[in-house]
C-alpha cells in the first residue's frame, strides 16, 4: 500500500478546517480527541457532496438517485470492511458504539440467564457496562470486574482465573478512554474460547490509534464509532463474524429487516439487514467510508508513534512536577493523559486550559468504577490525534503549568 510517507503533520493539519480557529485569542490546541476527533475536508465534503449532488434513501429504490446513494452507502461499508479486515456480509453499521454494544448485549442476554456469568473489566466505559448491567437486572446473569493494577493495567494473573465455565461473554476495551493501556486481547480471547464465551472487543479508541485485524484477533465481536475515527457522529460500527451475527437475534424491528411480513408471522433479513431497521444514518455512513478511506492513507504505526511522541513530549516537559498525578502509567500505552493536580478541581483546570486556548476534558469520562479504582471523582484528560503538533504539546505543558500556579 502507498500511504503519504513521511507523516507531514502541517500539511495534515491543512485538511482540518478548525485547526486554524482562534479560542480566547489563541490558535486552539484541540487536546480532546478521545471524546470526538475533527473532521478533515474529505469527510465534510463526502457528506456535503452526497446532499449536494444526488441523495436519496437507499436500498428499495428504482431512480437514478436511490441507485446512487445505495451504491455509495454500500461502498462505505466495503470501506469499513477494509479498514477492520473483515468478510463482506460481517459489517453491521450502528448509530454509534454505545448502540452496537447494547445490540450485542440485547441479542445474547436472550439465551442468558441466572448464574450464566459475563466478564468485563474495571476500565470500562459506561457504554461497555450498563448494557451487561441491564442483563444483570433482568436476567440474573452475574457480572464480573476484572481488576486493573495500579499502574492502570488489567491485572491479567487475576483476570484468567475469572475466565470458568460459567462465563458466556467477556467484553473489554482494546484501549481504554481514560488510562491510554492497550489490553492484552489475543490473552483474553483464547482463555474465553477455551471455555466456550464469547468476545467482544470495545475498540471505539482502539481503532483510532491501532492497526486492526479481526481476523486475528479472533474476536467474535468488534466495536467502533464513527466520530472519534475523525467521521461524522450518528454512525458506528458492529463487526461480528459471519456465524455468530448469523445466531444473533434483531435488536429493532422496522422496515428492510424483514424477509416478509404477514398479520400472523414474520421473518428477518439475513446479517447485516437485519440489525438496521429504518432509514439507517446514510449521510454518515458515507462520511464515515470517506474518513476510514482517508485513514488508510497513512501508516497506522507511524500515526501511533507520533501520536505517542507528543504524550511522550509532555511528560518530558512535567518530569518532576511534584504536583501532578497520571493516571495511567502502563509501559507501551496510546496517547491518552488523564492526571490531576493538587488542590485543584479538573473543571477548574479544563476552564483555565480554555482561557489559553487549549481544550481538554474533565470529569469521569464515562467510567466510574474506574474512578473509584483510583479514588478519584474526576480527571483532566489530553488525548492526542495524528493532527497534534510537537508546538501543540508545549503549548498544553506551558498552559498547564500556567493553570497549576493559579492552585499553588
Ligand atoms: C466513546 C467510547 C464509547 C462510546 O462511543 P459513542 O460514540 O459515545 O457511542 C465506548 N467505549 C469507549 C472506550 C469509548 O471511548
Amino acid at each position: 500500500m502507498a500511504f503519504d510517507a513521511p507523516l507531514d503533520i502541517e500539511a495534515i493539519r491543512e485538511q482540518f478546517p478548525v485547526l486554524s480557529r482562534q479560542i480566547n485569542g489563541r490558535t486552539l490546541v484541540y487536546l480532546d480527541n478521545a471524546a470526538s476527533a475533527q473532521k478533515p475536508r474529505a469527510v465534510i465534503r463526502a457528506m456535503t457532496d452526497v446532499m449536494e449532488g444526488g441523495y436519496a434513501n437507499v436500498h428499495r429504490g428504482l431512480h437514478t438517485l436511490a441507485n446512487e446513494t445505495t451504491e455509495a452507502y454500500e461502498k462505505a461499508r466495503l470501506s469499513v470492511t477494509r479498514f477492520l479486515g473483515a468478510n463482506e456480509g460481517e459489517i453491521v453499521f450502528t448509530k454509534g458504539g454505545t448502540e452496537a454494544i447494547n445490540l450485542v448485549a440485547a441479542g445474547l442476554g436472550q439465551t442468558l440467564g441466572e448464574g450464566d456469568e459475563i466478564l468485563i473489566t474495571q476500565m470500562e466505559h459506561h457504554s461497555n457496562i450498563v448494557p451487561w448491567h441491564f442483563l444483570r437486572e433482568r436476567k440474573g446473569v452475574v457480572l464480573r470486574f476484572a481488576p486493573v493494577t495500579e499502574t492502570g493495567e488489567l491485572d491479567l494473573a487475576a483476570t484468567l482465573p475469572m475466565i470458568n465455565d460459567r462465563t458466556r461473554v467477556v467484553s473489554l476495551t482494546q484501549m481504554s478512554n481514560v488510562l491510554g493501556t492497550i489490553n492484552p486481547l489475543q490473552a483474553i480471547t483464547e482463555a474465553a474460547h477455551a471455555v466456550g464465551a464469547m468476545v467482544l472487543v470495545d475498540g471505539c479508541q482502539g481503532a483510532v490509534h491501532l492497526a486492526i485485524d479481526v481476523k486475528a484477533l479472533d474476536c467474535d465481536f468488534y466495536v467502533c464509532t464513527g466520530h472519534k475515527l475523525y467521521g461524522p457522529t450518528g454512525i458506528g460500527v458492529l463487526y461480528g463474524k459471519a456465524e455468530r451475527l448469523a445466531a444473533l437475534p434483531p435488536y429493532q424491528g422496522g422496515g428492510e429487516m424483514i424477509g416478509t411480513v404477514s398479520e400472523t408471522k414474520i421473518t428477518y433479513a439475513d446479517p447485516p439487514m437485519r440489525f438496521e431497521a429504518g432509514t439507517p444514518p446514510i449521510i454518515e455512513a458515507i462520511g464515515l467510508g470517506a474518513a476510514v478511506e482517508w485513514m488508510m492513507r497513512f501508516d497506522r504505526a507511524a500515526v501511533a508513534a507520533h501520536e505517542k511522541a507528543l504524550y511522550d513530549r509532555v511528560i518530558e516537559r512535567l518530569d518532576g512536577a511534584n504536583w501532578l498525578r497520571v493516571i495511567g502509567t502502563a509501559p507501551d500505552k496510546g496517547a491518552i493523559l488523564s492526571f490531576t493536580i493538587a488542590g485543584a478541581h479538573p473543571h477548574d483546570i479544563a476552564q483555565i486550559l480554555d482561557k489559553q486556548g487549549v481544550a481538554v476534558r474533565a470529569g469521569a469520562h464515562c467510567a466510574e468504577p474506574l474512578m473509584a479504582r483510583f479514588g478519584v471523582t474526576a480527571s483532566a484528560r489530553a488525548s492526542f490525534a495524528l493532527y497534534n503538533s510537537l508546538t501543540e504539546a508545549d503549548a498544553f505543558s506551558d498552559a498547564l503549568v500556567k493553570a497549576r500556579s493559579f492552585f499553588a
